[in-house]
Order: structure tokens, then C-alpha cells, then sequence
């Protein structure tokens, strides 16, 4: 079975943020306090901390959306209730779903697999990434979708990968991984055993004595995996 990675693999969800943070910003508090350039770096890290406090156990999911906007605006001076702080990100959530889009290779990369079961392993929520490939016609596109939620455990978890090729009835040998995040998807693939594809558009390096395959899109990505795979 050949899985996928959504967030930023399939789905280009850095321009989508951006896309819709510019929108949101125009009707925020926050497009008058802060310039672009303190507040992207700051949302950003913020993000990441708070998604890894969800994955963690520790925020839930609607928490780390609350706790996204009230450090924000705690950044620029502003106190919200946590209330205030979750109707914000929902308006802010609303564009972000209107940015969604695919990356403009992925219709014609997933064509390149023709008929073979493709599944998705992710580390987003299971209502938030459904209601994604929903929007972005790609609901019937996987026969497998394991979210972080449903396995119990997350990326780079290698657990979460054996949970989907057992469930699959596939040796990790058999099965190849295609993400973007070198640590979160590469590494666990690889230490399975799995053929571990990394779209990597950042232009990183493969680390020395990795057997996985770098590649710079989705067309290269179909092309390397079925070279390999069969
Ligand atoms: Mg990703």
C-alpha cells in the first residue's frame, strides 16, 4: 500500500494560511497592532507548540484553536477570553477552508497510480482532515485514512505507521510513505523498513546513509514510488 501525507504534502496549506491570514487580518485588531512580518513568525511558532500540545494529550483539539488566537494576541498586547479567543480563530478558520487547495501536481501524480489502493496516515484530526479531502474532492481517493486521533498515537511515532500496514495486511517492505517533514514522516517510514518518499520543496539534503528517496514534487514522487514499488 502506498500512503500519503496530507498538511503540506497533497494539501498546500502554507499558501492557504497565508492566503487566508492576510483576509483575516483585515478585519482583526491585529492587522493594526502588528506588521506582517512579527506577526507571521510569531503565529507560526505558536502553532507548532500549541498542534504538538494537542498531539501531546495535552491541549484538545478545540483548545489548541483557542490557545492559537489568545497567544497571538497576547503578542500584540491584547487579552481574550478563551471564549472571545475560539470565535475569533473560527472566523479565521472560515477563510482558511475557502484557501484549502491541492498542490497543482497532486490530481496528476495520484493519476500516475491508476488503479492501486492508496491510503493516508495523519496527524490531523479525524472531523477536521475529512471535512479537507471533502473540499478538495479527494473523499473516495484513499481506501485507508488513519488519523492521529483514531491510532492513539502520532508521527513520528513509527507505532502510527505499523497500526496502518497491519491494518492494511501489508509488510512495512511492501508499503511506501510520502510526506514532506523530513523528522515527522522520513525518518519513522524509514525505520520500519518502509520506501520513504520525501517531497521535499524546501530544497533540504538527504542525510548521509538514508536509503530514502528525495524528491522536489508529487509527479517525481508517483514516478519514483512506482519505479520501486511496481
Ligand atoms: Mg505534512
Amino acid at each position: 500500500m502506498i500512503f500519503f501525507d496530507l498538511d503540506h504534502t497533497l494539501l498546500d496549506l502554507e499558501t492557504a494560511e497565508i492566503d487566508a491570514l492576510t483576509l483575516f487580518l483585515r478585519t482583526s485588531i491585529l492587522g493594526e497592532k502588528l506588521p506582517w512580518d512579527a506577526f507571521y513568525p510569531a503565529w507560526e511558532e505558536i502553532r507548532v507548540d500549541c498542534f504538538r500540545r494537542y498531539l501531546d494529550g495535552e491541549l484538545t483539539y478545540d483548545r489548541q484553536r483557542a490557545e492559537r488566537m489568545r497567544r497571538i494576541h497576547e503578542v500584540a498586547g491584547i487579552e481574550l477570553s478563551g471564549k472571545e479567543a475560539y470565535t475569533e480563530f473560527m472566523r479565521f478558520h472560515a477563510y482558511l477552508r475557502e484557501s484549502w487547495r491541492l498542490f497543482p501536481e497532486a490530481e496528476e501524480a495520484l493519476n500516475r497510480f491508476g488503479s492501486r489502493p492508496l491510503g493516508l496516515v495523519t496527524n490531523g484530526n479525524a472531523r477536521q482532515q475529512h471535512d479537507k479531502l471533502e473540499r478538495l474532492g479527494l473523499q473516495d481517493r484513499f481506501s485507508y485514512i488513519l488519523t492521529a486521533e483514531d491510532a492513539g498515537c502520532s508521527k513520528p511515532d513509527p507505532k502510527m505507521f505499523r497500526i496502518a500496514c497491519e491494518a492494511v495486511g501489508d509488510v512495512p517492505e511492501r508499503c511506501a510513505y510520502i510526506g514532506d517533514h523530513y523528522e515527522t514522516d522520513i525518518v519513522p517510514a524509514e525505520s520500519l523498513g518502509m520506501l520513504a518518499v520525501w517531497v521535499d520543496r524546501k530544497n533540504g539534503k538527504l542525510p548521509e546513509g538514508s536509503r530514502a528517496i528525495r524528491v522536489t514534487d508529487l509527479v517525481a514522487a508517483a514516478n519514483e514510488t512506482i519505479r520501486i514499488l511496481g
